[in-house]
């Protein structure tokens, strides 16, 4: 298959460039960040302290986790239900990146997104796409910007679609303590891959973003044939 790979810090604007990306390329878009808020969501939902692994690897096992396209977009099933709805918020984001330190958390996902990248031509988003997930996707990108600006455009995408929120500065507290938790883990960090190709977006408007990427899918394309 086809495969690209998108990692970076949260807030960075990788998922809106993923997805102008993939419908302008021909490409599925799979969000991987969304599979470890929906294990978080419905775990914190039934009651579990998400800083208690034993209680957490309990849950999983008999936890059922699933990935379908509606309308092109991604949906997620946890034990049969959609949660796609209630991911989307900076606790679940916070919560996702708590159980994300955990190895049995982490192959949960993979088992899923690795069969996906498997079946379709993928553009995936997520911290170890690149190193871990994919190390052979054809093109491999690290997106990121100041931790102030990516701070603006959560706040802007949370009061767009209407979700609560903190503050500027305590979504910027909240995204640097995740990018410390995501950084540092031992399983999985978060890091460029040594082949990948970096994009600091800190002065770029999104479209010159999604500009950019779809040239350098272009030419991974032409390197293919
Ligand atoms: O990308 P998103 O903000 O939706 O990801 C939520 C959290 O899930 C991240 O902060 C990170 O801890 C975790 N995650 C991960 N590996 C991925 C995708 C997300 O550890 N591939």
């Amino acid at each position: 298959m086809f495969n690209v790979a998108i990692d970076g810090p949260g807030g960075a604007g990788k998922s809106s460039v993923a997805k102008a990306a993939a419908s302008l390329m021909g490409l599925s878009y799979v969000d991987s960040g969304a599979l470890y808020r929906s294990i978080g969501y419905v775990l914190s939902k039934t009651g579990v302290d998400l800083n208690a692994p034993s209680a957490i690897e309990e849950k999983l096992q008999d936890m059922e986790l699933e990935l379908f396209y509606q309308d092109h977009a991604q949906h997620v099933l946890v034990n049969g239900e959609d949660v796609t709805a209630y991911i989307r918020t900076q606790e679940a984001g916070n919560g996702a990146s708590k159980i994300a330190v955990l190895e049995s958390v982490r192959n949960k996902v993979n088992e899923v997104i690795r069969k996906t990248a498997s079946s379709l031509d993928v553009i995936m988003d997520g911290r170890d796409i690149g190193t871990v997930v994919l190390p052979d996707a054809s093109l491999k990108l690290f997106i990121t910007a100041s931790s102030e600006v990516r701070a603006l455009r959560r706040l802007t995408e949370l009061e767009a679609a209407g979700k609560p929120h903190g503050d500027l500065e305590t979504i910027k507290r909240e995204i640097e303590e995740r990018d410390y938790r995501d950084s540092h883990r031992e399983i999985a960090p978060l890091k460029m891959a040594e082949d990948g190709v970096l994009l600091d977006t800190t002065d770029m408007k999104l479209y010159e973003v999604v500009y950019q990427v779809c040239r350098l899918i272009d030419e991974a394309r032409e390197k293919r044939t």
